[in-house]
């Protein structure tokens, strides 16, 4: 086993796109990791960097502490699976399984062996004489990483292996993935554009942006806290309030926004501030009687089911506002409504730099 330690690396590719763009950061040995950003970001051509598949053009990878970044990819201990599975058309699941072993001359009867093996722990009994073609979409990419954790790799590299998975079975084969990566405890670097995927899976986060990273954290923290606007509009499953507030020079513990203000931790310095202020929908409490204290008041515009909670969009004095309630509890459209939350949920981002 094995973590990874990566130092100022950046990828350029030949046409001058630096895809990976002076990155720190390190996986800690058996950790599931998440690399998650928009399409486009460099989160395929880092787990590549890291595979050997592209070359750092600046910085040092090492894996269990000895410096690979110029090693050649068979030699690095890494596994990686590809979003397309890049399974081999021809070849039986038997012998995709156990190609890299063949590939290193192990022989016939200890490849049979790990076959039975694998296929045993990705539930593809039954399976190992077919061709990939006669596998369904969800059997292929179980055979992607068996081939991966038959390699023994100290280090197993996915890119957005449940993407090409319909909903069902996507949600299924995370619980799969995450169940076969506690029990085989291997290091694990994991790439998404799906942020709930990131949240259920991951035991900490990078958030990535055009070859950067803008946030590394657990998934409770990157939720709860997000370091700038940009992370703050990429996670959660409902979109995080960022409302145009203002703290008065004045007055300490309130920030000003349409409609009222919200309790905040201010620290003005004696002069105004204008600022942005990050709320989650979740984090907002709504009452359609009389608060005391800081709120944000307003009129329900419209609520959507969400299955257990309903998410309403409330006019506050022309912005508007989302705040969750339990579905029962959903007001009507046109329902005066006042919204508070507590100080600690209140986030206030730099109005120039969106970081917090
Ligand atoms: P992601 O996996 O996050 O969608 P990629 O790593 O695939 O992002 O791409 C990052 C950036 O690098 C994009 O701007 C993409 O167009 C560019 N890119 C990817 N592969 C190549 C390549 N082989 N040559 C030149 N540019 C590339
Ligand atoms: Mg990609």
């Amino acid at each position: 086993m094995a973590g990874i330690d990566i130092e100022g690396l950046a990828t350029v590719y030949p046409n001058g796109v630096r895809a990976v763009d002076g990155l720190d950061l390190q996986v800690a040995d058996g950790e599931f990791f998440a690399l998650l950003g928009p399409s486009g970001c460099g989160k395929t051509t880092l787990l590549r960097t890291i595979a050997g598949l592209e070359s750092a053009t600046e910085g040092t990878i090492r894996i269990d502490t000895s410096d690979v970044t110029r090693t050649e990819p068979g030699k690095r201990g890494v596994a990686m699976v590809f979003q397309d599975y890049a399974l081999f058309p021809h070849m039986s699941v038997s012998e995709n399984i156990t190609y890299p072993l063949k590939v290193r001359r192990v022989a016939a009867a200890t490849r049979h062996g790990v076959a039975e093996r694998t296929a045993g722990e990705l539930s593809l009994q039954g399976l190992l004489e077919r061709k990939p073609g006669q596998l369904s979409g969800g059997q292929q990419q179980r055979v992607a990483l068996a081939r991966a954790i038959a390699s023994e790799g100290k280090v197993l590299l996915l890119d957005e292996p449940l993407s090409n998975l319909d909903a069902r079975l996507r949600l299924e084969a995370r619980t799969f993935l995450k169940k076969l990566q506690r029990d085989l405890g291997i290091t694990t670097v994991f790439v998404t554009h799906d942020q709930a995927e990131a949240l259920a899976l991951a035991d900490r986060i990078a958030v990535m942006d055009s070859g950067k990273l803008r946030q590394l954290g657990s998934p409770r923290e990157v939720f709860a806290r997000p370091a700038n606007t940009f992370v703050a509009n990429f996670i959660g499953s409902t979109p995080m309030n960022l409302l145009p507030g203002k703290i008065a020079a004045d007055l300490d513990g309130v920030v000003s926004v349409a409609g009222g203000s919200l309790p905040a931790a201010t620290s003005s310095a004696g002069r105004e501030v204008e600022v942005t202020v990050g709320i989650r929908p979740e984090y907002l409490t709504l009452s359609t009687s009389d608060v005391t204290g800081p709120a944000l008041h307003g009129e329900v515009v419209v609520a959507e089911n969400l299955g257990t909670q309903s998410l309403v969009t409330v006019d506050c004095d022309g912005t508007l506002v989302g705040v969750t309630v339990p579905e029962e509890t959903e007001p009507a459209a046109g329902t005066s409504v006042s919204l508070t939350a507590p100080t600690t949920r209140v986030l206030l981002y730099n109005q120039s730099t969106g970081e917090l």
